[in-house]
């Protein structure tokens, strides 16, 4: 995937924060966070989003999901966290590689869902 900007900071072409790396996954402090806690958990498999994925990618989603909660602590979620994906157009999604948005501090949240 040329044009997709993490497949290119997979590639190491685009510098990002790091704070995780193996044969499957890079995780990386998005730039833009929305609370003191704000990283990225991405496969290094270009998949569009998660409409994209396949069966044979349970062990790759079930490993990002385990990976969340140990790395949201040591980055010093001790009390909570968020996790998020974007999904499509109506989800809200603006980069389609897909990633896992892990987010947390100190403070709860605000509320994600508001009514109106
Ligand atoms: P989404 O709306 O779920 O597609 O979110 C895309 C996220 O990627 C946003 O939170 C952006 O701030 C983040 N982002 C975009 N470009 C970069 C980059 N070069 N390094 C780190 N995070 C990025
Ligand atoms: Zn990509």
């Amino acid at each position: 995937m040329d044009n997709c900007i993490f497949c290119k900071i997979i590639r190491k072409e685009i510098p990002c924060n790091k704070i995780y790396e193996d044969t499957d996954i890079i995780i990386f402090n998005d730039i833009n966070p929305a609370a003191p806690v704000h990283f990225l958990m991405i496969p290094k498999q270009h998949i569009d989003s998660l409409y994209d994925t396949q069966d044979d990618q349970q062990s790759l989603l079930g490993k990002m999901l385990l990976l969340a909660p140990k790395l949201a602590k040591e980055q010093g979620c001790e009390d909570g966290f968020r996790v998020v994906i974007n999904t499509g157009r109506v989800g809200g999604q603006e980069v389609f590689h897909l990633h896992i948005h892990v987010i947390g501090g100190r403070e709860r949240l605000a509320p994600m869902i508001h009514s109106n």
